[in-house]
């Protein structure tokens, strides 16, 4: 009798993949809050003030986000109950589409799970063998992993690079569909996208641009239209809007804004649409709201800018390196991984909640804290994680 080989048990794999990460150093944990996703809240038993989310406007525990989440539910249920395709369509579902699209100046609006799934969902319907995209080098996870299911040609230029950009147009003739890729607003590195130059170059070459603008959105552009607004591209045919209902909008889920045909062929075809079940109404009711709220109320965005202006400069006066940033995302560079989250646990001693990011997530040598500012946060707020980083710096030697 032939002995078979004895296979990986499930707790060898385990083992051995953690053990992997510990002994890189990539090991993490994610901090609980013990309060609700608010400008200050609870840590391991104490107050802090936050400087972690993507809650740009403070709309995730917003008293009229949540009312109208709680509307929903009374009103149409807890859950969609299908994939949208086959009965989980409610027409709160189409509303919140229709009301995407008026704001984003597109023809039409289709909203997926998450901007995570968006990308996968888009980019997989859209591109086919014999196109070419091409990507910035410091484009989100997601697009990366959404250009994982397109079979076509992938390339990357430099970041922000539009030299590069044409010289990999220029060496990639392609006569099926070019796509060029970049997200709105960096999300490690909070700088912005030139689309101004970049839209010029894509149609020298005959090429679509497709935007990511999960951190632009609710961020830049009137109203906080986006990044595509901010440049005064709203009504280009050439120009896809992608992004996220998770950041600034405080809720969750994606969205593709373009053309008429491009939702049509989405529902058709989108993976994670057609296989996967829709928002539930609280969602869809909360996101409504905070569409509402933006346009109606300009101090979220003003109080966003005025905050994000302070905490720059006043970082910058104590002698911190900002990275360039121009956004609400605010990175403190402390050099190698270690750095960064030993500054980060010692911010925390002090009541500042920010994160450490390491190699792979960042360059090495380029770990950081990244902060992020909301309108939520008060001066009070923002001058003790000033104090905060300032001993913090002094006794790590980032700063002298
Ligand atoms: N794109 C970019 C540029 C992002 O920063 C993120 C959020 N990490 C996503 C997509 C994914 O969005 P979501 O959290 O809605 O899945």
């Amino acid at each position: 009798m032939t002995t078979l080989p004895r296979p990986v048990t499930l707790q060898g794999r385990l083992s051995a993949e953690l053990q992997k990460l510990h002994d890189a150093g990539l090991h993490i944990s994610p901090r609980v809050l013990e309060a609700p996703q608010r400008a200050r809240t609870r840590i391991l038993g104490r107050e802090v003030v936050n400087l972690a989310s993507n809650n740009y406007l403070g709309f995730a525990d917003h008293p009229f986000v949540k009312e109208r989440a709680i509307r929903a539910v009374q009103q149409w249920g807890a859950g969609a109950g299908a994939v949208r395709t086959i009965a989980g369509t409610l027409s709160i579902h189409e509303d919140l589409e229709t009301q995407l699209a008026q704001f984003k100046h597109s023809g039409s609006a289709l909203v997926l799970q998450s901007g995570f799934t968006t990308n996968q969902g888009v980019l997989g319907t859209l591109l086919q063998e014999g196109d070419l995209v091409v990507s910035d080098e410091l484009n989100h996870a997601s697009i990366i992993d959404g250009l994982r299911l397109a079979r076509a040609t992938k390339k990357v230029f430099r970041h922000k690079d539009m030299a590069d950009l044409r010289r990999v147009l220029e060496e990639n003739p392609c006569e099926g569909l070019i796509l060029v890729i970049t997200d709105g607003v960096f999300s490690m590195d909070g700088d912005i996208a030139p689309l101004g130059e970049m839209v010029s170059v894509a149609r020298e070459f005959g090429a679509v641009t497709y935007v990511d603008d999960a951190h632009g959105s609710g961020v830049l552009g009137e109203q906080g239209r986006g990044t595509v607004h901010h440049f005064g591209l709203q009504n280009a045919p050439d120009v896809l809007q992608i992004g996220t209902l998770s950041k600034a909008w405080g809720v969750v889920g994606g969205y593709a804004a373009g053309p008429l045909e491009l939702r049509d062929l989405l529902i058709n075809r989108a993976r994670p649409f057609l296989f996967s079940t829709g928002h539930p109404p609280a969602v869809v009711g909360a996101l409504l709201a905070a569409l509402e709220l933006v346009q109606s109320d300009s101090g979220f965005m003003e109080r966003l800018w005025a905050n994000t202006r302070f905490f720059k400069a006043e970082l910058k006066r104590l002698g911190f390196d900002t990275f360039g940033s121009e956004t609400p995302i605010t990175p403190v560079i402390f050099g190698e991984a270690e750095a960064a989250f030993a500054a980060s646990r010692r911010l925390l001693e002090r009541g500042v909640f920010a994160v450490g990011l390491g190699f792979p997530t960042v360059p090495r040598g380029l770990a950081r804290i990244r902060n992020i500012v909301t309108a939520e946060h008060t001066r009070d707020d923002l001058e003790l994680a000033l104090l905060a980083y300032e001993t913090v710096g002094r006794e790590m030697g980032t700063i002298r």
